[in-house]
């Protein structure tokens, strides 16, 4: 590290005026500089989109405590394009995305927009972290991540982390305890096989609301499904190679080779 001051990278899907990016905020200011840019309102479960068909903002507002971030229309994606090229004076050492109020734990992954922010800084080249608690209760209940995740900066800082990986954290929220004891975790299974509630409209037009139960498909051990739900906080690295090398060796089985001429159109 030296003697220059780490610079982080702040953003959430919570969107600016949420306060567990303000207490993260504040956490990880005692050991670095840390720039903020984050959607102007919540953009949960918006996944790793990207917005590249209309014009993106990111406007200087004072955030609760007085200080200054970034209020951007974009997605957490964008937020950190945006932060990462534009905002800050130099390349980011790390970028961290939460904290979400909520967990993302095992395949929800994917529909995380928390998680997005993450994978995006993993994509250039920046050690990240995506960090949820497992509740949705609001209020106080931000104060053991944010502890939590400026030990977790100083180790990724000291230690760094192989290429287009990145670390998706989960703490539990306990009644009366803070969590201590963390478990380097795979990511678990939770489908979401689809409860759509079909309603009608004031006009007798059909509608739909996806939801239902949060599944778990077993809590297996060592996965974040099976560490969070036992107390405790939970570390997954999670790579951005998204094949499935087993895959490979299914399709390779195949008689690919046999498509010709023949078979192809014209
Ligand atoms: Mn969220």
């Amino acid at each position: 590290m030296g003697f220059v001051t780490p610079l982080i990278l702040l953003t959430n899907d919570d969107g600016i005026t949420a306060r567990g990016i303000l207490d993260l905020k504040r956490s990880l200011e005692q050991i670095a500089d840390v720039v903020v840019v984050a959607p102007d309102r919540s953009r949960s479960a918006c996944g790793h989109g990207i917005t590249l068909h209309k014009p993106l903002r990111a406007q200087p507002v004072k955030m609760a405590d007085g200080s200054r971030g970034y209020s951007s229309n974009g997605l957490p994606t964008d937020c950190i394009h945006i932060g990462a090229m534009e905002i800050c004076e130099r390349k980011p050492d790390l970028v961290f995305s939460g904290i979400n109020l909520g967990a993302n734990l095992g395949w929800e992954v994917t529909y995380s927009g928390t998680v997005a922010g993450a994978m995006e800084g993993a994509a250039f080249g920046i050690p990240s972290v995506a960090i949820s608690v497992t509740t949705f209760e609001e209020g106080d209940v931000f104060a053991p991540a944010a502890v939590f995740a400026r030990f977790l900066a100083e180790q990724i800082l000291e230690q760094g982390l192989p290429d287009g990986t990145f670390l998706n954290v989960n703490v539990p929220h306990l009644e009366d305890v803070e969590p201590t004891n963390v478990e380097v975790t795979r990511l678990g299974i939770r489908r979401y096989p689809g409860k759509v509630d079909v309603r009608t409209d004031p006009m007798g037009r059909k509608y739909y609301w996806l939801g239902g139960d949060i599944p778990d498909d077993g809590l297996h051990e060592g996965t974040d499904l099976l560490a969070v739900s036992e107390g405790r906080i939970s570390v997954t690295p999670v790579h951005l190679d998204l094949t499935s090398f087993d895959g490979i060796k299914t399709v390779l089985g195949w008689n690919l080779s046999s498509y010709s001429t023949t078979n192809a159109a014209g």
